[in-house]
């Protein structure tokens, strides 16, 4: 593709002001949310949101987010409002929750790659909010990293990807959450759990006074054959350079493992103040049973691994309920799926 000058602004009236223009005119540009960093573009525009695919590298039928900042906005995106979205909404937005709901007539095909359904979310980040605000557009959204690297929780890892892709990178700071968005579709008979999040599958259920269901692809991978109800579950995603294996045992078993298999260019991937007991280097990420800090620090610590050289990387194996199933979600695909039992 076509390189361009990326500009990397700090955010102030000017900026929004800006980002609110390129959007307006169907240019793309990067921003903070409160899960990562996104790409953003007019989701009405079809012109626009192929921009996202081709500075992301992303293949076409891999639908984005509707990014919204206001349910009046909802007019036009979605054929319905299922009595199911109101009630989440009412609980979870603004934050880090995206429906899937029947595609209403205005939204482009590029965006939902074809379905009739579209995800959409209403972030609660004041960058998104203003950005929307002094738009009027709704914009498509997808994590702001080449396709199938992890996604950037910060300015600095957005350019290294998209250095020379995109005009402009709002940079807000660190992402909070530090994983994408809770994705549930409520278009069907019961509620589904398409991709884990910071909002939680327990969280919804008191909501909703019913079961949610999880789609069995968030923890395994696909079989051969079988396509992928939310396609940003195909398995191969988030990989930093190194190959990733996850350990599933206790601390004693991770650091025996460690000590068998100590070599150079090998790393450990582990929790807060576990590193200085290791035989070998490591990158820590996050709490030991707490998936919100492990959820915050889990992308930075992946390009971590690759800053620091890393070839072959064992993580520590996060629980999956709760956050922390968004966190081993996440780490599986890393991982290419390869885990092993200590
Ligand atoms: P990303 O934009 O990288 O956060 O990925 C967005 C993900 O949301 C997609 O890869 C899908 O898994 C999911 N998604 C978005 N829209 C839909 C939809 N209409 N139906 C099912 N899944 C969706
Ligand atoms: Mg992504």
């Amino acid at each position: 593709m076509e390189t361009m000058q990326t500009q990397v602004l700090p955010v102030n009236e000017e900026s929004i002001q800006l980002a609110a223009d390129l959007l307006r005119r169907g240019e793309i540009l990067a921003l903070p949310t409160e899960t990562v960093y996104g790409i953003a573009a007019d989701a009405r525009n079809g012109e626009a949101v192929k921009k996202i695919f081709l500075a992301k590298g992303r293949p076409q039928d891999n639908p984005l987010i509707v990014h919204i900042c206001g349910m009046e906005m909802l007019h036009g995106l979605v054929a319905q409002v299922p009595d199911r979205a109101l009630r989440l909404a009412k609980a979870f937005w603004p934050g880090p929750l995206t429906m899937v709901m029947p595609r209403g007539p205005e939204v482009s095909d590029v965006t939902c790659a074809g379905l009739d359904t579209v995800g959409i979310r209403m972030p609660s980040h004041p960058v998104v909010q203003a950005v929307i605000k002094a738009s009027g557009v709704a914009f498509a959204a997808p994590s702001a990293n080449l396709s199938g690297r992890p996604s950037p929780t910060n300015a600095a890892d957005t350019l290294a990807d998209m250095d020379g892709r995109l005009p402009l990178i709002l940079d807000g700071g660190e992402s909070d959450v530090g994983v994408e968005s809770t994705v549930v579709s409520v278009c069907g008979e019961h509620p589904v759990l398409l991709r884990p999040g910071y909002v939680t599958k327990e969280q919804m259920e008191q909501v909703l006074g019913e079961e949610v269901l999880v789609s069995h692809a968030i923890l395994e991978k696909l079989r051969p054959g079988e396509t992928a109800r939310s396609p940003g579950m195909k398995y191969k995603h988030y990989a930093p350079k190194a190959q990733v294996t996850i350990l599933k045992g206790d601390f004693e078993k991770y650091k025996a493992y460690l000590t068998a298999h100590a070599a150079p260019g090998v790393f450990a991937m582990c929790f807060t103040g576990e590193g200085k007991d290791l035989p070998v280097p490591y990158i820590e990420y996050g709490t030991n049973g707490d998936g919100a800090s492990q959820a915050h620090r889990l992308f930075t610590a992946l390009r971590e691994c690759d800053k620091a050289g890393a070839q072959v990387v064992y993580a520590r194996c996060p629980l999956s309920s709760g956050v922390s199933m968004a966190v081993y979600n996440r780490l599986l695909r890393a991982a290419a799926f390869r885990v092993e039992e200590l």
